[in-house]
C-alpha cells in the first residue's frame, strides 16, 4: 500500500488516481487545509475504487506512527505542503513548520516503522536562476529567494542526510517544473481557495469572467517576445512520473533526483495565444512590471528521467489548456469547450 500525503490536493489526487488505476492500494493523509473531501469522492468515481482516507496532519507524529503500524504501507509519496510563494514571504514560520517540519516528522516516523521508500514533491525553484539551459539535475541548487523555495531545498537536504545515514533508504526527489492542466474528465483539477498567483489558474479566472484581465509581469525579458518562459507540463504526465519513479526506486538505494518537465519552454504570450485558439475566448491583457523574484527563462533537460525512469511527458500545451478549461467550466457549470488538437 502507498501512503500519499496531501493526496486530496491538485497533484496528489492525480497521483492517487494513477495508482488506483494500476490496482495499487492507496491511503491518503490530508488535513484538507487547501483541498476538499469532494476530491476523494471524485478520485473514487474515476478509479471505480475508493482510496482509504484519513483527515489529519503530516506533522502529527503519533498519527503517522499509527498509520504506518495499522496499514501495510511500503512506500510514501510526500505531496503535503504549502505552496504559495507570496504567502511564504508573509508567513515564513508557517511555511517552515509545515513544509520542513512535515518532511522531518515523516522521515522520523518512516525510519521507526522500517518504511524506506519515499518520493518527494520538490520543485525546479531549488535551482534558482540557473545560468545554463536546459536545466539538468547536475546544475547546482541556487539560493531560493523566498521561504517556500528554501523549505523545498531544506527538505531535500534533510532527505539527503537521512539517506546517507542509513543504506536502507531509497528516496526520489522529483523536481517539478510547471504543472498545469487537469484530468481529461474535467472532474479533477486545481481549485485555488484565494487569488491565484500562478499564470494558468489566474488566466482561467479571467476566461470565466471572474477577473477583468490578465497581468503580464514584464515584457522586457531577453526572450522571444519579452515575456517569461517556463516548462509547462500536464498534471497527468506528472502523476505518471511518480509511478515510474517509485518503480525505479524499488530497485535502488540512496537518493535519486529527477527533473519532471517536458524540455520545452513557452512564453506567457504563447500560452495566452494557445489558450485563445483552443477555447475561442479572448483574454484581455495588461502589461505590467516584472514580478520581483521572477527569472526570465526556465526549462528542464528531462533526459535523466527519460533514461532512468522510462518516463517522458507526452501531452501537448493545447491538451493541457483544453483540459484545464474543461475543469474550470465544470466548476462553474459552463460547458462549451472546443476539442484540443
Ligand atoms: P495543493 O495545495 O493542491 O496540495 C497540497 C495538499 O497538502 C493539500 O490537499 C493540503 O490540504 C495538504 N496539506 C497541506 N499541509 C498539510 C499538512 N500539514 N498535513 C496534511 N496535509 C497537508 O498543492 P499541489 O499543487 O498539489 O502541490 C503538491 C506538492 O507539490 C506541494 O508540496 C508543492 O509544494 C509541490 N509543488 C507544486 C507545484 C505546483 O506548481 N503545483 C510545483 C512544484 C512543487
Ligand atoms: N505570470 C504572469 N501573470 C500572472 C502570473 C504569472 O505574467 O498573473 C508569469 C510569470 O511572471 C512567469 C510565468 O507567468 O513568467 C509563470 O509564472 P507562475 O507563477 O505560473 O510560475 P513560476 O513563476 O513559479 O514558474
Amino acid at each position: 500500500m502507498i501512503l500519499i500525503t496531501g493526496g486530496a490536493g491538485y497533484i496528489g489526487a492525480h497521483v492517487a488516481l494513477e495508482w488506483l488505476g494500476q490496482g495499487e492500494e492507496v491511503l491518503i493523509l490530508d488535513n484538507l487545509c487547501n483541498s476538499q473531501r469532494a476530491a476523494i469522492e471524485r478520485i473514487s468515481t474515476l478509479a471505480g475504487k475508493r482510496p482509504e482516507f484519513i483527515q489529519g496532519d503530516v506533522r502529527n507524529r503519533r498519527l503517522l506512527d499509527t498509520l504506518l503500524h495499522d496499514y501495510p504501507i511500503d512506500a510514501v509519496v510526500h505531496c503535503a505542503g504549502l505552496k504559495a510563494v507570496g504567502e511564504s514571504v508573509r508567513e515564513p514560520l508557517r511555511y517552515f513548520d509545515t513544509n520542513v517540519g512535515g518532511s522531518l516528522t515523516l522521515c522520523q516516523a518512516m525510519a521507526q516503522a522500517g518504511v524506506f521508500h519515499l518520493v518527494f514533491s520538490s520543485s525546479a525553484t531549488v535551482y534558482g536562476d540557473c545560468a545554463t539551459l536546459p536545466i539538468n539535475e547536475a546544475c547546482a541548487t541556487g539560493q531560493p529567494t523566498n521561504p517556500y523555495g528554501m523549505s523545498k531545498l531544506m527538505s531535500e537536504n534533510i532527505m539527503k542526510s537521512v539517506a546517507s545515514s542509513d543504506p536502507r533508504w531509497s528516496i526520489g526527489l522529483l523536481r517539478y517544473f510547471n504543472p498545469i492542466g487537469a484530468h481529461p474528465s474535467g472532474l479533477l483539477g486545481e481549485a485555488p481557495t484565494s487569488t491565484p498567483n500562478n499564470l494558468l489558474p489566474y488566466l482561467l479566472e479571467v476566461a470565466s469572467g471572474q477577473r477583468p484581465h490578465l497581468s503580464v509581469f514584464g515584457n522586457d525579458y531577453p526572450t522571444l517576445d519579452g515575456t517569461g518562459v517556463r516548462d509547462y507540463l500536464h498534471v497527468v504526465d506528472l502523476a505518471l512520473g511518480h509511478v515510474c519513479a517509485l518503480d525505479t526506486l524499488r530497485g535502488r538505494r540512496g537518493v535519486s533526483i529527477w527533473n519532471l518537465g517536458t524540455g520545452r519552454g513557452y512564453s506567457v504570450l504563447e500560452v495566452v495565444s494557445a489558450f485563445e485558439q483552443v477555447t475561442g475566448i479572448k483574454i484581455p491583457l495588461s502589461i505590467e512590471a516584472r514580478r520581483p523574484g521572477d527569472i526570465a527563462r526556465c526549462w528542464a533537460n528531462p533526459q535523466k528521467a527519460i533514461e532512468e525512469l522510462g518516463w517522458q511527458a507526452s501531452r501537448s500545451l493545447q491538451s493541457m489548456l483544453a483540459d484545464a478549461w474543461r475543469w474550470q467550466s465544470n466548476q462553474l457549470g459552463q460547458v462549451d469547450v472546443r476539442q484540443a488538437n
